[in-house]
């Protein structure tokens, strides 16, 4: 293997200067590529207690990293004002991430302030959590009652020593298991699983997962390695495609291709079929989320917020917006909500496109933020 080079480049320092525009832009909001604004992650701390290679390698991440200190992160208050600012132009869905989001200090309050917020039509919002599911079976049913609909638990393999190895802190995998079973009890569904399939790594815990999960109600998706931020050593050939991991799915299980759930969705779906070869509903189902080999810009409309409350245009942006700038400057409502959508107007990105024909560019993926700060 090639000695992994870790960049110096610390790109939180980077953050733009936000422009609030004369006049804020009215009617459906769309980028620059039509696209509207529907989803907002929100990354509510960039601490983690998991040190996964592929996220938060244990070289960089270790007792000397400088993590955002405290009173650069957003408070509840600010992130509920900027979500029900979002939600003025057209977000329904929130996802709240990080780093792992159930570190956060009464994560279950910030739950509570954003369930109470409604889209300008008076519907509730849809509220998720992306977790690493360590802290789930303890507060699973505090988070439901708080009003969170739905989570998603990343897992990367049912073996312990695998999982132990993947979450690089020796966390054992049934307490993962017990949290998602909390989460599925308290009505937290479908709860959805995410594995990161690494080439040579968890590829042998494929068919273990899927065997585990279907009829259990919970789905599955296996996830494409990818190339975020700059200290992962990430390389293409530690990539299993979609395509192959439906070819070793379909060996073992008959499966027929479903219809996205919504626009937009990342996942393409596959059932598991019955003895009659159609979808059987209660075997569920598994999805496939090709991010390397298969781009999904052409529908992405996901804004992201960093802990310290910058807007980020994609995964893969070098820079975000400074939207607590204006927060904390005493900007009015009808100024930050201006300035977003300005933002989202302004916005071409399409790293998963363009990805291939980028040059092998060692400088542009040092400086692409890490994803524990700017929210899976
Ligand atoms: N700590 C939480 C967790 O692990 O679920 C939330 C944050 S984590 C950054 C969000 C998601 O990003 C997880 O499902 C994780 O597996 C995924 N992820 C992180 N690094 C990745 C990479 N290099 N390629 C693909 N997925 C990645
Ligand atoms: Fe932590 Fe999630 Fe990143 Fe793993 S993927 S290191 S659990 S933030
Ligand atoms: Fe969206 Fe950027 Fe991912 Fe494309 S690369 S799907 S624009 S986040």
């Amino acid at each position: 293997m090639g000695e992994r080079v870790i960049p110096l480049i610390d790109q939180r320092a980077a953050a733009r200067w936000v422009p609030v525009p004369a006049f804020a832009p009215t009617g459906e909001l769309l980028d620059a590529r039509g696209r509207p604004l529907h989803d907002l992650r929100i990354s509510v701390t960039d601490r983690c207690n998991f040190r996964c290679s592929y996220c938060m390698p244990k070289e960089v991440f270790d007792s000397r990293y400088q993590y955002l200190p405290h009173g650069d992160l957003l408070s509840f208050e600010e992130i509920t004002r900027l979500a029900r600012l979002f939600v003025a132009r057209g977000v329904t869905k929130l996802r709240l991430t990080g780093g792992e989001p159930l570190l956060r200090k009464g994560i279950e309050r910030l739950v509570g302030q954003l369930a109470a917020l409604r889209t300008p039509g008076g519907e509730p919002l849809d509220i998720t959590l992306t977790t690493n599911g360590a802290l789930l079976a303890r507060k699973a049913a505090t988070l439901a009652a708080a009003g969170l609909r739905r989570v998603t638990v990343s897992l990367d393999g049912l073996q312990d020593e695998v999982f132990r190895r993947m979450n690089d802190v020796q966390f054992p995998v049934a307490e993962v298991l017990a949290g998602i079973e909390a989460a599925h009890a308290a009505g937290l569904a479908p709860v959805k699983v995410n594995m990161v399939v690494k080439r040579g790594t968890n590829e042998h815990e494929i068919l273990p997962m899927a065997r585990h999960f279907r009829g259990s109600g919970i789905t599955l998706r296996f996830i494409e390695y990818m190339d975020v931020g700059a200290t992962n050593g990430w390389r293409m050939d530690e990539v299993l495609p979609s395509a192959e991991v439906v070819r070793r799915l379909q060996a073992e299980f008959p499966l027929v291709a479903l219809d996205p759930a919504a626009p937009g969705e990342t996942a393409e779906r596959w059932g598991h079929a019955g003895a009659d070869g159609r979808h059987d509903p209660a075997l569920g189902e598994v999805g496939v989320i090709s991010s390397v080999t298969h781009a999904f810009c052409g529908g992405c409309s996901r804004a992201r917020l960093s802990t310290d409350g910058r807007m980020y245009l994609c995964l893969f942006a070098t820079q975000g917006y400074d939207l607590r700038a204006l927060l904390r400057g005493g900007a009015g409502d009808e100024a930050i909500a201006g300035a977003i959508a300005a933002l989202w107007q302004g916005r071409a990105d399409r790293y998963s496109e363009l990805r291939a024909s980028l040059p092998a560019d060692a400088e542009g993926g040092a400086r692409r933020v890490e994803m524990s700060y700017i929210g899976g």
